[in-house]
Formats: structure tokens, sequence, C-alpha cells
């Protein structure tokens, strides 16, 4: 292990290279003009390891829209803060459909599947407003804190632009609601739902900040956000749920828990090891990145780090 962490460098180059021919394959997210000007050809991957070495390759230091895998933080930052109520609001299984999908909030009486299909991430935002009240201002210190990049913003033109094409969102949301299964008005949720997921990262940025997951819940600076029981609870609805119904195929290819976003990037852990990120905008039918998932691949057969 001493070994590869030597040399994470040059492999993170040398997949790069491999997964260069998958450039720009499949479609960019298209369902906001914002989001679709992106250029597919873009790749960038970035490992953090447990004592803080950061390596990166391609375009790893260019922000993107990081969409949902701000999923994942939002429900980091909410069971740090409270009890387990959320699960009486939410499941813990994979759905099996698409992120946005509405058709099992109707068989299961407005409680979603799990916390990173949309209408699950609402629900956790719907928590986080209760709790904290700025969820999105708590998100984004946090955020900046842990990168160690206090210029982390959300982008208000993408923020715009998935505000006026919101549809399904506030359609889940309302739906959710007629089973009374959110606390604050939709509008007031929807907003901070879409200015979370369009927050710009970089996948350097995402490795800094996504780290304490890696580390059993323990931040950068030490202090314990989680307990080690709910780091590796988040690290495993990761594994089950973070690909949504792509989540077998992204198990049986990679290996270790991630968290994918239609901005084409991916969050990835190896619990006790290290954070990797990816970013390529190129999506498959499920909404994971081509390039990202392929990368991904790569390196934990070439390291062995997979959980398997
Ligand atoms: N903003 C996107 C949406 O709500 C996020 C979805 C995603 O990244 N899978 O549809």
């Amino acid at each position: 292990a001493e070994q590869i962490a030597g040399q994470l460098s040059q492999l993170l180059e040398r997949i790069a290279d491999e997964v260069a021919p998958l450039r720009g394959a499949g479609t960019v997210a298209d369902y906001i003009p914002a989001l679709a000007r992106v250029d597919p050809g873009r790749f960038g991957i970035a490992v953090a390891d447990l004592d803080g070495g950061v390596h990166g390759a391609g375009d790893w230091e260019t922000p993107f829209s990081m969409q949902s895998i701000s999923k994942v933080f939002t429900l980091a930052l909410l069971l740090a803060g409270s009890d387990e109520a959320l699960w009486r609001r939410v499941g813990r299984e994979p759905s099996g459909n698409a992120f946005n999908s509405l058709v099992q909030l109707e068989h299961e009486r407005g409680i979603p599947r799990n916390p990173f299909i949309n209408a699950g991430a609402l629900t956790v935002t719907d928590e986080l407003i209760s709790l904290v009240g700025d969820a999105t201002g708590e998100l984004l210190a946090f955020l900046r804190e842990e990168s160690g990049n206090s210029a982390l913003r959300v982008d208000e033109e993408v923020a715009a632009s998935e505000a006026a094409h919101a549809d399904r969102n506030l359609a889940l949301t309302h739906f959710m609601a007629s089973y009374g299964n959110m606390r604050n008005p939709v509008a007031t949720v929807l907003d901070h739902y879409v200015r979370q997921c369009s927050i710009e990262m970089s996948c350097r940025d995402l490795v800094l900040a996504g780290l304490f997951l890696a580390a059993h819940g323990v931040r950068r600076d030490g202090s314990q956000l989680l307990t080690c029981r709910q780091a590796k609870r988040i690290n495993a609805i990761m594994l089950t749920c973070g690909t949504y119904d792509a989540a077998g195929d992204f198990a049986y290819r990679v290996g270790v828990p991630g968290k994918s976003g239609v901005g084409g990037g991916i969050l990835a852990i190896v619990p006790g090891r290290c954070a990797v990120a990816v970013w390529s905008p190129g999506l498959d039918k499920r909404g994971n990145s081509v390039a990202g998932v392929a990368a991904l691949d790569h390196f934990t057969t070439l390291t062995g780090w997979s959980v398997f």
C-alpha cells in the first residue's frame, strides 16, 4: 500500500491516458442550458489520502457543477446534528429507478426509497432547514472549510436555470407534501435544493471535502463530525444507492461507495484509505459519467483498493 501511495501521481496520469478515448463519450446533461454548454472533452481525477496528500491529473483543479454529489454532504451534516428521526421519512433501499422518478413515491405513500434520489434528498434538505435554518449556507461553510477553498460558491446562473426548469422536482416535493412528508414550504425546500446542486467544486475540492467519509467521520482538523457507525452507514448508502439505477453495475465495476452528479462528477470513498473524485461531463443513460466510471474502475483495479 505504501508503494502505491508513493506512486499515486503517476498512476493517475496513467488512468487519464487510458480513459482518453472515452472523453466526450456519452451525453452532456442538457436539461438546463447552463449545463449543456460544458466542454464534453474535459476529464479530471484527484485522490486525497488520510495523511493529507493530494494528487491529481487532467482537469482536476477545474470547478464544475457538483449537482447530486451535494446529497452526500447534506445527509452527513443532517446526521451529524440530529438523531435518527430522518429514517421515519425516507428509506434506505436502492430504487432501481431513475433519480427523478415519481413512480415509487405513490406506491410507498410519499416515503422516498433512499436519501440519494431526488425525492429523498429533498426530504434531507427539508430536515436540514428545520435543524439549522440556512441549510445552503451551512453546506457552503462546511465545504469551504474542509476543502480549504474559501472561493467556493453557488453558480447563480446554474441555480437560476435549475429553478426555471424545476417542474419535476416541484412535483416530487408537492407529492411528498400531500402525504404530510414535508415540514417547510415547498418553495423554500426547492430553493435550497437547487442552490445546493449548483455549487461549483473541482476534483481537488471534492476529495478534501469528502475525506471525512474515508476517515471514519473525522474532519481534517481532527474533530469528529460523524461517529464511526454513522460514517459506515453513509458509505453503505453510497454503495447501494449513490449511482441510482446503476448502483449494481457501479459496485460490480468499481466496488467502493460512490456518489455521482449530472455535472459529470463522482466522489468515491475507499474507507480507511482515501477519497477519489473524477469529472468528465459525458453521461450514460443513467446519468453517470462514462469516462468517470471507467477511470474509477481502473483505479480500484490497479490499486487493489475496492472493498471486495
Ligand atoms: N439538479 C439535478 C436534479 O435535481 C440533480 C440530479 C443529479 O445530479 N442526478 O435533477
